[in-house]
Order: C-alpha cells, then sequence, then structure tokens
C-alpha cells in the first residue's frame, strides 16, 4: 500500500510504455499516484491516464516554469476540469525564484489564480516552491489558508515547516533527498507529524531508473528511511501515509 505524491509520468510520452509501467507498478503494490499536470498541453494526457490508469489522481495547473506562456482562456478550461473530475486537485502550481527568465510577477498572478480556483472547487492543490517561501505563505494565506495542500519536495527551515502545517499543507519528502548520506531531512522529517508527511519520487525526474522495479524499490526505500526516522514500523508508516493521501485525493476514475 505505497503512494507516490508527486510525479509527472505523462512526460514519457509514449501512452503504451506509461500503461505498462503504472501497471507494473500497481502490481508491486503502489496504490496511489499523484500526477501532476505542467502546462495545459498535457492537461488531455494527464485527464486520460487518470481515467484508465488505477490509483493516477489528477492534478491540472501551469507550473512556475511555464507561466510565461498560458494558453489563452486556461481558467476556463481548468474549472471545465474541476468540474467533471470531483476528486481531481489543482496544481503542479507555485513560485520558483530560481527561474530568473520568468518574472516574479508573471509567477505570482499566475499562482494567485490557480489558489482562487482551488478555492473556488474546495480542491487540494500540489504546490512548487523554490526559494520563495515567504512570497508563496503570503498568498497561500491571502486565498487559499486551509485548503489542504502537497508542499512537492519540501526543504525549508522548521520555521517554515511550521508554517506549512498551520496552513493546512503537507510535507511530501523526496525519495533522492531522503536517500542521501547527508540527512538532509532528518530534522524535518522528524518534526512534522505523521498524518502530514507525503513520499514521493518526482518520477521521472530526480530519480534513476530504467524499469519499473527501479522505481518501486527507490520509493519503497524512502519509506523505510522517513519510517527510521519516525521510529514506526514500514507498515504502520505506510499505511498511515497512504491515509493521509486519501485526504488529497478523493478522485473516483468516470
Ligand atoms: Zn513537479
Amino acid at each position: 500500500m505505497l503512494q507516490d505524491a508527486h510525479i509527472h509520468i505523462q512526460d514519457l510520452k509514449n501512452s503504451a510504455f506509461i500503461d505498462d509501467f503504472l501497471n507494473a507498478a500497481s502490481a508491486q503494490a503502489i496504490d496511489r499516484f499523484f500526477g501532476c499536470a505542467i502546462t495545459p498541453a498535457d492537461w488531455p494526457m494527464v485527464e486520460s491516464l487518470a481515467s484508465r490508469c488505477h490509483g493516477l489522481v489528477p492534478f491540472f495547473g501551469i507550473h512556475p516554469w511555464f507561466a510565461d506562456m498560458p494558453t489563452p482562456g486556461w481558467e476556463n478550461d481548468l474549472r471545465a476540469l474541476l468540474e467533471k473530475y470531483p476528486g481531481a486537485g489543482v496544481g503542479e502550481t507555485g513560485l520558483d525564484r530560481t527561474r530568473k527568465n520568468i518574472d516574479m510577477d508573471v509567477q505570482k498572478d499566475i499562482f494567485r489564480r490557480h489558489l482562487v480556483i482551488a478555492r473556488e472547487f474546495s480542491r487540494p492543490f500540489a504546490l512548487h516552491c523554490v526559494r520563495a517561501w515567504p512570497d508563496t505563505l503570503a498568498l497561500i494565506k491571502e486565498n487559499a489558508g486551509g485548503l489542504a495542500f502537497c508542499a512537492h519536495s519540501f526543504y525549508g527551515t522548521p520555521e517554515i515547516l511550521a508554517e506549512v502545517l498551520s496552513l493546512g499543507g503537507y510535507a511530501s519528502f523526496s525519495a533522492k533527498q531522503l536517500l542521501k548520506p547527508d540527512d538532509i531531512l532528518k530534522p524535518l522529517v522528524a518534526a512534522t507529524p505523521v498524518d502530514r508527511i507525503l513520499i514521493e519520487t518526482d518520477f521521472p525526474y530526480q530519480t534513476k531508473w530504467t524499469t519499473s522495479a527501479d522505481y518501486v524499490s527507490t520509493l519503497r526505500l524512502a519509506y523505510e528511511v522517513a519510517a527510521g526516522i519516525k521510529g514506526l514500523k514500514l507498515q504502520e508508516f505506510t499505511e498511515a501515509v497512504f491515509k493521509t493521501g486519501a485526504v488529497l485525493s478523493k478522485f473516483v476514475p468516470s
């Protein structure tokens, strides 16, 4: 009963390969994936995957790296998808200060529009935040306080973690960082209540893989490391995280 809280499997492009990959992963006990879109161009692919792949919960949005190229009418298209899929979330959305080529005001505007829509539909959202926590937290407070959100690949100070949690957020820790020998996430995982922890791979990014078995074993190892930090048995921890994921994923394929 494993769950991957953040993937972009549509980026592999080849539908037959993706189906085989997800089916193989499901057969190895991965029962839920949060499949995050990054531009309106991949919304149809994510929608289609959610309709045919076991456990894939779709999130629709525009990643901050693509905030400068929204398609006309994207907000109405997003609303239509959320109406059609009552369990779908909003995102990946957020702010990234390392992307110097995309004006921060443009990023903030697009992010704010996502938050307004998430609030309008009471949906969870998948958050991307790199070196922009003060602005990100302020925008969430103003527009979407109390909505559940997945702070993807969370890394920040304990103070930021506390704010994320108090705003309704869930800290999603990445397999890549959990498996590094530097233990950089240890104090953050330790400080996050079990019912606010998510684990993700950001597949096909961050993680080295050639087969679905590599992918599954990386995810499983990440759960083992985090369970160890929390002092819980692996099964107890994976069940708790899966239960947490249900809060952000009431998606049932139509
Ligand atoms: Zn992502």
